[in-house]
């Protein structure tokens, strides 16, 4: 039985106060990213082929979990592109999903084909497999290192500064320092809560169930799904099964359980009368999962030392199949911002709070965009010191080595007029 899906991680004793530890190694390294999920993978990827030290600390052993969305969106392919990996990653097994129609009445249906630009369709590919994709380009580049069974479990912490990571994995404790550590640990975000950034609650009125059923020659391709009696029932196309996902009110988990599997199996049908034959296949419970959603965003996404990304910034409900390129999105707006900074060891909190600003100004509904959010802190008088940040995933797509006076994108930077305190990889002293 699998009742409550993606929990956080369990903590361990002592997490929240950090006592004296037996390391087994202390490392340094430029940028030490928490969570290989999309956001943490890609950034690691981005800054790896700036020359960027960076080293990828993941909590599992494996990417292969259920509880993920597999769909890449064009703006995705279109990054992967401007890398030179599109047509790779499509060698893949994956599916394109081309139209889908939405359960409204009268059903909507959305043609993507008619989408400018080489990818016209969402490409449906497993996580776990998009996840090993960009980890094994990235060890391509010598400055990345990829940590598996990792779970860092504190900061470290000097003088307000963040100043790295103390991670617990099957051979004991490992302390991690770095200039710039980034949280991509995902909506249970470890890193989040040890930083003290208190995020907002935007929504929390709906869980959803997760459960798969055949899927059969002759059956619509894509997605689609149906509404009624209270649910929504969401279909997207893994080829040979139908990935559903039903929405539910928030809470009625309990009594829908109480109300028996036939039950559910009858809503199914009602949903979606063409999986009638098809719900017999729903043996016991653990086949269905319940995924209870939260959304949430954290009006300042940045300390010292620390930026966060992707769902530890913004936790994106899984409805609208969109937190994946969102956190792709996240990822390239601090690559650009951020390899320079950082190669040159003059990395500030403005260019963390520059990541944030820009991932705002583009608008909640446009795919660099992310949501309303409180104003960043002021910074002053200054001149915009990164076009190529402007230009948005083009720029960082280009690999550019760290040439001197080169942006991340290959544009120029206006000299900076003041520097707040510099984020140095760690005092000398220490
Ligand atoms: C059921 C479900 C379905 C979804 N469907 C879709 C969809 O179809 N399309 C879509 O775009 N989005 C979908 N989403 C949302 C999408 O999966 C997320 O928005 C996206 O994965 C966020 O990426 P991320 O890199 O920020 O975090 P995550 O993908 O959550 O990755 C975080 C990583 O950090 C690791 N981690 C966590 N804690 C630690 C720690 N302490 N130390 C080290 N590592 C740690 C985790 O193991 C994980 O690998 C879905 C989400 C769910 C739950």
């Amino acid at each position: 039985m699998n009742p409550v899906a993606d929990q956080p991680l369990p903590a361990l004793a002592g997490a929240s106060r950090p006592q004296p530890r037996e390391l087994r190694t202390v490392r340094q390294t430029t940028c030490c990213v928490v969570g290989a999920g999309p956001a943490g993978a890609m950034l690691a990827l981005l800054l790896a082929r700036q020359r960027v030290p960076v080293l990828l600390l993941e909590a599992h052993g494996d990417f292969d979990r259920d509880f993920r969305g597999d769909s890449l969106h064009p703006a995705i392919m279109q990054v992967l592109d401007e890398l030179g990996l599109a047509d790779q990653l499509l060698e893949l097994p994956h599916r394109k999903l081309r139209r889908a129609t939405l359960p409204a009445s009268p059903p909507v249906t959305i043609d993507l084909s008619r989408l400018p630009g080489r990818f016209p369709y969402i490409t449906l590919m497993p996580q776990a497999q998009f996840l090993d994709f960009l980890t094994a380009q990235a060890a391509r580049y010598p400055s990345f290192e990829l940590v598996m069974r990792a779970n860092v479990r504190e900061l470290i912490e000097q003088d307000t500064i963040v100043r790295g990571v103390r991670y617990h994995a099957p051979d004991g404790w490992h302390e991690v320092r770095a200039a710039l550590t980034v949280g991509t640990d995902g909506r249970f975000s470890q890193i989040r809560r040890l930083s003290g950034l208190k995020p907002v609650i935007t929504a929390a009125t709906i869980d959803v169930l997760w459960l798969r059923l055949p899927r059969l020659s002759g059956d619509p391709e894509g997605a689609t799904g149906g509404i009624g009696r209270g649910h929504m029932l969401l279909l997207v196309d893994r080829g040979d099964t139908w990935q559903l996902g039903m929405v539910i009110p928030k809470g009625s988990w309990p009594q829908l359980r109480g109300a028996g599997l036939d039950a559910l199996r009858r809503t199914i049908a009602e949903l979606i009368p063409w999986l009638t034959g098809r719900t017999g296949q729903l043996a016991d419970w653990s086949q269905v999962s319940l995924l209870s959603v939260t959304a949430d965003r954290l009006p300042r996404w940045h300390r010292p030392g620390l930026l966060l990304l992707g769902d530890a910034a913004h936790v994106m409900s899984p409805v609208a199949g969109n937190g994946i390129n969102y956190a792709i999105a996240d990822a390239v707006a601090a690559a650009n911002l951020l390899a320079r900074p950082l190669a040159a060891g003059t990395l500030t909190e403005w260019d963390l709070a520059a990541v944030q600003r820009r991932r705002q100004v583009a608008g909640p509904h446009h795919p660099e965009g992310h949501g309303r959010a409180a104003r960043p802190p002021a910074r002053p008088r200054a001149p915009l010191r990164n076009r190529a940040a402007q230009a948005g995933p083009v720029a960082a797509a280009h690999p550019a080595g760290p040439r001197p006076g080169a942006q991340a994108g290959g544009l120029r930077s206006p000299p900076r007029t003041r520097t707040p305190r510099t984020l140095r990889p760690w005092p000398e002293s220490s």
